[in-house]
């Protein structure tokens, strides 16, 4: 996997210490603020809780560094996916999406953005580019999917939606900006969850979009601010404090991750493993040309519905939990929520375990399912 692009992982620490006076904290201070002293012509100036808070500006601030582009910071993913539709959608334009990736995005087009005149369509991301991209004003791409983890190329698909006049978003949040970094792929628009492995604790929500299109970010910073869809400023400085651990954390995840993958793929008890640093995996080599690290999800199939929740049951260090990212391995049976997998798929999400440790555990859970 290539390592080009990276953003310094030691100036991200130091962003801030650029910028103190004597006697400053080191850390940006919790700021909780509706009101700020205004007195005269309020331009260039904070003026209102629900337009600016200097937490999220700070940790805005590390969010651009690491993605290379402005970043607007959302209350959920799931705000920071619907600010572009919110913004940049009318009546009348098509977009698409995949049929595979986060269902949520999917209720949000058919439940409220097709009531407003958009049309959605769907697309395997396996087969993303079959058909191509004339007539779309926004392409949706979601590589690897969740939680098939199935890829697409994001470079070819950004390329030949800007060749038919449309923008291409990226949902990374699998993938973090340690992982894959889709506007350097030529994406427009790159949007993610934070409450997953940037807020790596299971303690919060919150989400951003980045891009390095100066009109994208205001129109992204404007829906903001007249929906009022606002991070909560406790959060955004949870976050702050998570980022500067993003990179050992996801690094310990994506490596416990690849030596998990190997071991499950060669396991009698494991019928098929998705993971796309495994060589074997029918991604790999896309893989190995866009992402920078392989991550920390892998999907496996089990014999049996029966036998994938006894295997989830039995290992003392895996949470049986929805979402993914944090310092606890976690996993879940995707078919309960009517995902199209196999009644036996679960969806493993790595955390921060010692690798010597989690391995006997999942082994022992496996044996205890047969
Ligand atoms: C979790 C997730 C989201 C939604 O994020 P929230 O913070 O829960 O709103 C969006 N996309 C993907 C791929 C996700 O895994």
């Amino acid at each position: 996997m290539t390592d080009d692009n990276r953003p310094s992982r030691a100036e991200l620490l130091h962003l801030r210490g650029r910028t103190l006076s004597k006697g400053d904290p080191l850390v940006p201070p919790l700021t909780l603020a509706s009101m700020y002293h205004l007195p005269g012509d309020p331009a260039g100036h904070r003026g209102y809780g629900r337009s600016d808070n200097p937490t999220w500006e700070a940790t805005e601030e590390m969010l651009t560094h690491l993605e290379g582009a402005e970043s607007v910071l959302f209350p959920s993913g799931m705000a920071a996916i619907a600010a572009p539709f919110f913004a940049l959608l009318s009546a009348g334009d098509r977009v698409l999406l995949p049929s595979d990736g986060y269902y949520t995005t999917r209720l949000l087009a058919d439940r409220i953005l097709a009531k407003l005149g958009v049309t959605f369509d769907r697309r395997p991301t396996a087969s993303f580019a079959e058909g191509g991209f004339a007539g779309y004003r926004l392409v949706f791409v979601e590589s690897p999917s969740n939680p098939g983890l199935d890829l697409c190329d994001i470079a070819d698909v950004a390329r030949q939606v800007r060749a038919a006049g449309g923008l291409t978003i990226v949902d990374n949040t699998t993938m973090t900006p340690f992982g894959q970094r889709p506007l350097d792929l030529g994406a427009d628009i790159v949007v993610a969850s934070d409450t997953k492995a940037p807020g790596g604790h299971s303690d919060l929500l919150l989400g951003h979009a980045a891009s390095r299109d100066p009109a994208l970010i205001a129109a992204l910073r404007e829906w903001r601010k007249l929906s009022g869809s606002i991070p909560g400023p406790f959060e955004a400085w949870l976050l702050h404090r998570s980022l500067e651990t993003l990179e050992l954390r996801f690094d310990r995840m994506c490596a416990t991750a690849g030596m998990v993958a190997e071991r499950l793929a060669a396991h009698p008890s494991v019928k098929t493993v998705r993971y796309p640093g495994l060589p074997g995996d029918p991604a790999h080599n896309l893989a190995a040309r866009q992402m920078q690290r392989p991550g920390f999800l892998i999907g496996l199939t089990l014999a049996s519905g029966e036998a994938a929740e006894a295997f989830i049951a039995a290992c003392p260090f895996l949470r049986p939990a929805t979402s993914f990212g944090g310092v606890h391995s976690s996993a879940e049976r995707r078919d309960r929520w009517g995902d199209a997998v196999a009644a036996g798929f679960v969806r493993l999400a790595i955390g921060c375990e010692p690798p010597e440790e989690l391995w006997p555990a999942l082994d022992g859970a496996l044996a205890a399912a047969r």
